[in-house]
């Protein structure tokens, strides 16, 4: 090669590179099923957050190292916008970053696209969400996030309504409607597995009839839908499954719904082709309305296993048999490879509401162990060797009014727990929480379409407040202040709030503890492999568990997310609620102030 042709040659690959680069600038990269698969895995991978869990295992575990324990005090704010959201709801989402672009959903179903390098607004879709739709629901008008395939956004709505937008401009591409009544809503992020968008149902304190489904991803038709309920069992069962839970139920369950519903946990092995789905609680709370007599109650409260294509049952696990708690089973869970006694386990972590934490083969769906991870657990002494709870007298409050700890915000709820592979720690925010249970009186108490059906009186929580009209079967149940405890409570340490722990899933046990550190509104975790664990706006050795940095963003805190761009690594995080959410953005040596919180 002579030396003009040489660098003839060099200036067109110049050319081209330069090219290549431009193209990559007018045409982002999408997000496709290998991206997907590979998210997080790498440092290079783990640069986007492209999936709500940070990747299919949602370990929320990021490999990025350039914040660790020596220099994270000198994170600072480097800007913050206010999201400008619906005045009414508080933020609950989990962030995407993509080509240097943050995608969110806000409360009322408001999506936005920010520019990771300014926080300025790139578009803004608010699909103007009547507001009746929520005006009686139990927990207000949030999304847990969006997210991104090939192009798309994608979003369950409070109006039982799925969109897919353009990820470039934000206008609609598909909108398809889900739910099959007015009580049915959609707030759980959206996830893609094999080009099929799953979305989960909620609304179970309504006592709606739960399900979960897959749409095309590019058409938005459906492929498939999965009831987590049998229905009327006069008629043809929709899965064959669901003629062997209907064995699990008494009465007329079917005429309300029976709840189970999937507004949060899904994690996928690709390996396995396995698709795992947490499963809600009852509807209504109380069993005896909803399935008088008892029985298990298949499948509220299980984790599932299905397969992505089919949405057919490879295998589930209950949690909370015959739950009368509010005992959901879709708190976060997580995919891990663990070492318990001396196997190479393929594993799922799950905390649930319920309080126990729970190791599952997530082959077979065979209980390897579990513990509890709250001090104060008085509905349950143990688990069995199966993983059964072992129910303490007295804890269904069919007596009258009883109070049982954990209480129906649950010792976890959706703010997320996170698993390091380095330090092999989960690292879960829970609460010490507990509640007095009044169930109305079973023989006059009506279902009603359109308002909270939990069949127990309102007392000491958020739920007993409610929103809407005034449940009429409240005024008619009488209050006791002298409640029931369950045997055995008395022995039991009192509550003390909200609390972050380094939990050892191979050996069953906690290794860390801090106190005090946020409970309900203290917001979800993220790990990485700078030794960290962000909680909140709070930062701690993973290791260790010591604090090492701190600011106050005015609280209700989101699940936190960690990205690079440009070569710096960033912490971003939603946070405050009602109207002032606010999303900030972390890095070292942060300048910007945090502003003043609104009132
Ligand atoms: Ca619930």
């Amino acid at each position: 090669m002579n030396g003009l042709r040489m660098k003839k040659t060099l200036t067109v690959s110049l050319t081209m590179a330069v090219a290549a680069a431009l193209m990559a600038q007018q045409h982002p990269k999408t997000i496709d099923d290998k991206a997907l698969r590979d998210a997080g895995k790498t440092e290079a991978t783990a640069r986007e957050w492209i999936t709500y869990g940070g990747n299919y295992a949602e370990t929320r575990f990021s490999p990025l190292k350039q914040i660790d324990t020596s220099n994270v005090s000198r994170l600072g704010l480097v800007w913050s916008v206010e999201t400008d959201s619906p005045a009414g709801g508080r933020p609950e989402a989990t962030p995407l970053m993509s080509n240097g672009v943050i995608y969110t959903s806000l409360a009322w179903d408001v999506i936005v696209a920010v520019d990771a390098r300014t926080g300025k607004m790139k578009w803004r879709w608010d699909p103007e969400i009547p507001r009746q739709h929520i005006s009686q629901i139990c927990c207000g008008p949030v999304n847990k996030g969006v997210a991104l395939y090939k192009g798309k956004v994608y979003a369950g709505l409070l109006d039982g309504t799925v969109v897919a937008l353009d990820q470039e401009t934000g206008k609609v591409k598909w909108r398809i409607k889900d739910t099959f009544n007015d009580d049915t809503i959609l707030t759980a992020a959206i996830r893609i597995v094999k080009g099929k968008v799953i979305v989960g149902s909620s609304g179970a304190e309504q006592a709606i009839r739960g399900y979960f489904s897959a749409y095309d991803a590019e058409t938005g038709k459906r492929l498939w839908r999965f009831y987590t309920v049998p229905g009327d069992p006069s008629k043809p069962f929709e899965q064959p499954e669901l003629a062997m839970a209907a064995k699990t139920w008494h009465g007329e369950w079917w005429k309300m719904g029976g709840g189970g519903t999937v507004w949060d946990s899904m994690t996928y092995d690709p390996a396995l082709d396995l698709l795992y789905i947490g499963v809600g609680n009852g509807g209504p709370w109380y069993q005896q309305l909803r399935s008088p007599g008892g029985g298990d109650n298949l499948f509220l409260a299980c984790i599932l296993a299905v397969k992505p294509d089919t949405g057919k049952l490879v295998w589930y696990f209950q949690e909370t048999p015959g739950d009368t708690w509010d005992f959901t089973s879709t708190q976060p869970m997580i995919l891990a490879d663990l070492t318990i006694d001396g196997k190479p386990r393929k594993v799922i972590l799950h905390a649930p509401k319920n309080g126990f934490f729970y190791v599952l083969d997530r082959v077979t769906g065979e209980f390897i162990h579990g513990n509890k991870f709250v001090k104060r657990m008085t509905w349950a002494s143990g688990l069995d060797a199966k993983g059964r709870p072992i129910e303490n007298a007295g804890a269904r409050y069919k007596k009258g009014p009883t109070i049982v700890s954990p209480g129906p915000q649950g010792a976890a709820n959706w703010q997320a727990m996170s698993f390091s592979p380095i330090t092999k720690l989960a690292y879960l925010p829970g609460q010490e929480i507990s509640y007095l249970w009044n169930p109305v009186d079973a023989t006059t108490w009506t279902y009603r379409a359109g308002g909270l059906n939990t069949g127990v009186v309102g007392f000491n929580g958020p739920f007993g407040r409610g929103g809407g009209p005034p449940d009429p079967n409240r005024n008619k149940a009488a209050y006791t202040l002298s409640p029931h405890e369950p045997a055995g409570a008395a022995k039991e340490p009192q509550a003390n709030g909200g609390f972050l722990v380094a939990w050892d899933p191979a050996a069953n046990k906690e290794r860390w503890r801090v106190s005090d550190a946020g409970g309900i509104g203290g917001g979800g975790t993220v790990t990485t492999a700078g030794n960290l664990v962000f909680h909140g706006s709070t930062a701690y050795n993973a290791e260790t568990g010591k604090k090492l940095w701190e600011v106050n963003l005015g609280g209700t805190y989101c699940n936190p997310i960690t990205y690079e761009l440009d070569g710096k690594q960033y912490v971003a995080i939603l946070a405050r609620g009602n109207p002032n959410n606010r999303l900030f953005v972390f890095a070292l040596d942060g300048k910007a102030p945090i502003p003043p919180v609104s009132r």
